[in-house]
């Protein structure tokens, strides 16, 4: 599965595709040095999914490994709700859905098909709100978009020059520890 992409990266190329380069970096560093506050947070947020503690329910399946070979990915579902065929992504907070965090949610979708499990409904749940934001099922144009995006970050050669936008730097957890910029974040 060398080859696959990682569902989490998908918004992260988005946003910047040096940050994946970061991201490598920096993984297994200090996480108090490393981590910006949205990082801890999110982590958090994944925490008890990641150690299976949020649901009891049978029918409701935490952490599941899946992975897709039509589209080349593989990655972590948080929760699928069984008896509402729901599937579900955490996340701390969302001022905004970014179009990266919607193709997670479709990539993921498109394995748990793959993989044999009926969904009939995606969406994600706000944790400092507790709020759930439905998003609708993928269309046949939906996933066109998102097979061309997985082409698009497949063929990005990591040696073009940086684009750098200040105002992402500004908002980028890894912004004190980039190269590309002299910004700072304004996460303590
Ligand atoms: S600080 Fe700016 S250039 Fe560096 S990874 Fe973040 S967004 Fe990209």
């Amino acid at each position: 599965m060398e080859d696959y992409i990682l569902i989490s990266t998908l918004n992260d190329f988005i946003f910047c595709p040096y940050s994946i380069y970061l991201h490598n970096i920096y993984m297994g560093g200090d996480e108090n040095l490393v981590h910006a506050k949205p990082q801890k947070q999110g982590k958090a947020a994944h925490e008890t999914i990641d150690e299976k503690k949020y649901s009891s329910r049978k029918s409701e399946i935490t952490g599941l490994a899946v992975y897709s070979s039509e589209f080349g990915l593989m990655g972590k579902i948080d929760l699928y709700k069984g008896d509402e065929k729901t599937l579900i992504e955490r996340k701390y907070q969302l001022k905004n859905i970014y179009r990266g965090q919607i193709y997670q949610l479709w990539a993921q979708y498109f394995c748990m098909l793959e993989m044999g499990y009926e969904v009939n409904n995606i969406a994600f749940y706000e944790i400092s709100q507790n709020k759930t934001h439905p998003v609708e099922i993928p269309t046949d144009i939906d996933k066109l978009e998102l097979q061309e995006f997985i082409q698009r970050f497949r063929s990005y050669d990591p040696t073009q020059p940086i684009i750098v936008n200040i105002n992402k730097c500004t908002h980028c957890i890894y912004c004190n520890l980039c190269d590309k910029t002299t910004a700072e974040n304004g996460y303590s």
